[in-house]
C-alpha cells in the first residue's frame, strides 16, 4: 500500500514482536475487526494469544519477515530492535508505514542524540567512549554523577551504571571494556521526569496524549501519573521538541518520547518509535488509547482527537508483584488489572499493569497496596 492508502477490517495487520505492547496492539485491532498476526520465536507468546496467527521465527529471520510482509496488507512492530534491513525490506513494498529510518536512530543512542543536537534540543552533557581508555578521558571532561550506558540493545535499566564519584571510575572502565561502543552522560538533577506521546497519521497531522509524569524505581518505570503537574511553559517546550523530532523523522504512528524537567528547563532523554509504558493508562483514562490510535495512524485513517475523561495513575505489576496482586484482586472494588500473559514470572520482569481512574487515585493506589500486603 501506498502512503496515501488506507487499509479497512477485515485487513490483516502484521506486528513484529509478540511482548504486551503487540497484544494491547492486537486487542485495539480486533475490535476494529482487522485480522492480526505476530511475528515471534515464543510460542503462545502475549500477542500471540490474542491474535488470528503467529509466526513462530526469530525478528532478523528474512524467510518470516518475507512470509509476514506477504501475508500482511500493512506491517507494524512493537519495539525497536528490529533488524533495520529487514524492516527496509518491508518499507520498500509500501507496508511500513512506521518507517525503519525512526527504528535506525532510536536503536543507537549516539544517533539518538546527535539527532537531537542537531535539531538543537537540550540533551544531558554526553561523551561516546568506545574503550577503557576513551572512557578515562571523557570522565576528566564530565561532572560527577555519571551514568553509563550500552549505545544498543539496552532496556529497563539493563546495559546501564550509574556511579558517583571518582573512586568508582574503575567500574566504568571496566563497562566500557566490555561493552564496547557506549555512553556516558552527567546525570541531571531533575524534579521530574515526564513522557510525551502522541500519534501522528500519514498527512503529517499530530495528537497528543496528556503529558505524563514518571516515577522510576531501579531505573524501571514504577508508576504514570496524568496529567503531569508541569507548568505551561515545559508543556510547551516539551510539545515544540516533540514536533521536530516527529517531522524530522517522519514518524507514523504512536511515539514516545521521556524528558527530565529542571525548573522551567526540559532534558530529552530518550524516544521510543512505539506506543510506550507510561502510555498504557489512555486505555481507560482517555476516549482513544494510544494503541488504537497507532492502528488508525498506521492504517492510514483520521486520528480521533484525544481527551482525557479522567485523571490516572498506572503503576507495573512486575515478576514480585503478581501473587501480592492476584491476592489482592478479590478484596478491592478499584484498578484496573492487565496482566500480559507472560508464561514465566521473573524478578524485575514486566508482568501487568493496573490502572486507577478518578480523583483520588492515591487513595486507589494505598488501598489496593495494602490490600497486597
Ligand atoms: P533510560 O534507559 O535512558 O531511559 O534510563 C532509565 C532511567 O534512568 C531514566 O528514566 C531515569 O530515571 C534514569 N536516568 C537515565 N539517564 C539519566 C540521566 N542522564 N540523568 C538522570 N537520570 C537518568
Amino acid at each position: 500500500m501506498g502512503k496515501n492508502n488506507v487499509v479497512l477490517p477485515p485487513q490483516t495487520i502484521g506486528i513484529i514482536g509478540g511482548g504486551q505492547l503487540g497484544r494491547m496492539m492486537a486487542m485495539a485491532a480486533k475490535y476494529m475487526g482487522y485480522n492480526v498476526i505476530v511475528l515471534d520465536p515464543t510460542p503462545n507468546c502475549p500477542t500471540a494469544q490474542v491474535s488470528d496467527g503467529q509466526i513462530v521465527a526469530a525478528y532478523d529471520d528474512r524467510n518470516a519477515i518475507k512470509e509476514l510482509a506477504e501475508k500482511s496488507d500493512i506491517v507494524t512492530y512493537e519495539f525497536e530492535n528490529v533488524d533495520v534491513e529487514a524492516a527496509t525490506y518491508i518499507e520498500n513494498q509500501g507496508k511500513l508505514p512506521q518507517g525503519s529510518y525512526a527504528l535506525e536512530i532510536t536503536q543507537n543512542r549516539e544517533k539518538e542524540k546527535m539527532l537531537m543536537k542537531e535539531l538543537q534540543l537540550p540533551v544531558p552533557e554526553f561523551s561516546i567512549v568506545h574503550n577503557g581508555e576513551e572512557c578515562e578521558e571523557a570522565l576528566q571532561n564530565i561532572s560527577f554523577p555519571v551514568v553509563i550506558k550500552t549505545c544498543r540493545g539496552g532496556y529497563d535499566g539493563k546495559g546501564q551504571l550509574k556511579i558517583d564519584s571518582e573512586a568508582d571510575i574503575p567500574e566504568v572502565i571496566r563497562f566500557a571494556n566490555k561493552n564496547k561502543h557506549c555512553i556516558i552522560e552527567s546525570w541531571v538533577t531533575f524534579e521530574k521526569e515526564i513522557s510525551v506521546i502522541f500519534t501522528r497519521e500519514t498527512t503529517g497531522r499530530i495528537e497528543f496524549f496528556p503529558i505524563a509524569e514518571n516515577v522510576h524505581k531501579h531505573h524501571i518505570l514504577f508508576q504514570t501519573t496524568v496529567p503531569a503537574s508541569v507548568s505551561d511553559s515545559v508543556q510547551q517546550k516539551a510539545k515544540h521538541a516533540a514536533i521536530l523530532l516527529a517531522e524530522k523523522m517522519n514518524i507514523i504512528g504512536t511515539f514516545a518520547i521521556e524528558m527530565f524537567v529542571s525548573g522551567d528547563e526540559v532534558f530529552i532523554n530518550e524516544m521510543a518509535p512505539r506506543p510506550h509504558n507510561s502510555g498504557h493508562y489512555t486505555i481507560e483514562a482517555c476516549n482513544i488509547s494510544q494503541f488504537a490510535q497507532h492502528i488508525r495512524a498506521i492504517c492510514g485513517l483520521p486520528l480521533v482527537p484525544v481527551k482525557l475523561m479522567e485523571p490516572a495513575t498506572m503503576i507495573n505489576i512486575l515478576g514480585e508483584d503478581v501473587a501480592p496482586t492476584l491476592k489482592a484482586m478479590p478484596m478491592v472494588d478499584n484498578g484496573f488489572v492487565h496482566l500480559y500473559g507472560k508464561a514465566e514470572v521473573k524478578d524485575k520482569r514486566k508482568m501487568g499493569h493496573i490502572t486507577f481512574i478518578g480523583e483520588n487515585t492515591t487513595e486507589q493506589v494505598n488501598e489496593f497496596e495494602e490490600a497486597k500486603q
